[in-house]
């Protein structure tokens, strides 16, 4: 928990010293991480007005599609575990559509039925210790297959044939919370803001106002080791080995789970992906740490992202071409803006 606060303060810093001070900024719990609204030119109390309205909105959506909270999503898993097909509204009908997409161009390497195994190793609560489960335990669960999205007229339904699956939509949650922000923003006709997710974020600029500068943080160490410009409309999101994890005999352990394996996916540390649809920067970034660099390049193309950054568990750092282009690598070690 405390590694995502220093992401969120790391990437917020430096946008922040980059351009002049925001009209309006204000910092809120949300999404298990803390979070930044900034504000820039329009009057103090519409800024007001849309940071509440931006706050009100990230809090009904962290408990709708949070696995194990008391909002839609949660609901839908507790029904799950008594019957094979549940109805469900729209709005999660459409992210859970979305992350079957992603998870059928992905070959399965991001897949929302990861949750009894993200649940099995602690990763689901912030306040839970998370730890090596057993082999027993981990054999128990099935891979995660066997479910899919329904529709009769109007109304979708989730269906699955094996009970006690959890559906776990933290891979790409923040990614969507991030393009409703944006919709309000534009809707509320704000110029220039960045709604930062404890290292996720998008910005809302105009093409003839600078780009923000963003900060990319180092996996290994306190600060940032790239710095690349996010231009209006862009999301830029970031996942790795570094935001809930534990060491044990030398092998890093952390929330991102390799489908096929039940196990952590190993030797990414770090991966970011700018886009224009957050949605699917939040889910390329969470596959393509599964994936690997020997995938990254193949991976990137199937999933139609331009600008992805993968750093390896021993440093290595790979580019797509097009964010070779826009990103900047800063000075080793320090990051300080
Ligand atoms: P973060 O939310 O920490 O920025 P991610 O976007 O990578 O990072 O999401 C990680 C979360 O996604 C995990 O906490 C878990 O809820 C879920 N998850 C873990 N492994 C996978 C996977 N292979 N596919 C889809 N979701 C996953
Ligand atoms: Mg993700």
């Amino acid at each position: 928990m405390t590694r995502a606060l220093t992401l969120g303060f790391v990437v917020w810093l430096l946008a922040a010293c980059a351009q002049p001070d925001p009209v309006y900024q204000r910092t809120i719990y949300t999404f298990g991480t803390l979070a930044s609204i900034s504000l820039y030119d329009l009057p103090r109390e519409q800024a007001v007005e849309t940071a509440n309205e931006l706050e009100r909105t990230l809090a009904r959506l962290n408990r709708d599609w949070y696995a194990w909270g008391d909002g839609t999503l949660g609901e839908l898993n507790r029904a799950l575990a008594r019957s094979p097909k549940v109805a469900i509204d729209a709005e999660l009908a459409e992210l859970l559509r979305r992350a079957f997409e992603f998870q059928s161009i992905s070959q399965g390497l991001f897949n929302p039925a990861v949750g009894e195994y993200v649940e099995l190793w602690g990763f689901h609560d912030s306040d839970a210790r998370a730890s090596l489960p057993d082999q027993q335990d981990l054999n128990a669960i099935d891979s995660p297959r066997g479910v899919r999205l329904t529709r009769e007229g109007e109304q979708f339904f989730i269906e699955t044939d094996r009970p006690g699956i959890i559906l776990d939509l933290g891979g790409i949650a923040k990614g969507a919370a991030l393009g409703v922000c944006r919709d309000i923003l534009l809707t509320a006709k704000v110029q220039r803001a960045l709604v930062d997710l404890g290292g996720d974020l998008i910005v809302i600029s105009d093409a003839t106002d600078p780009p923000f500068s963003i900060g990319v943080r180092d996996p290994r160490a306190a600060g940032v080791i790239a710095v690349l410009q996010a231009n209006g409309g862009e999301a830029v999101v970031s996942s790795g080995d570094y935001e809930r994890f534990f060491d044990q005999a030398e092998e890093r352990y952390h929330h991102i789970i390799d489908p096929e394996t039940g196990y952590p996916s190993v030797a990414t540390a770090a991966v970011t992906v700018v886009d224009l649809d957050p949605v699917l920067a939040d889910a390329a970034a969470t596959a393509l740490m599964v994936g690997g660099s020997l995938r990254f390049h193949a991976l990137s193309k199937l999933l139609d992202v331009r600008y992805a950054t993968l750093i390896t568990a021993d440093g290595q750092v790979l580019h797509t071409e097009a964010m070779a282009n826009r990103i900047a690598l800063a000075d080793s070690g320090s990051g300080s803006p």
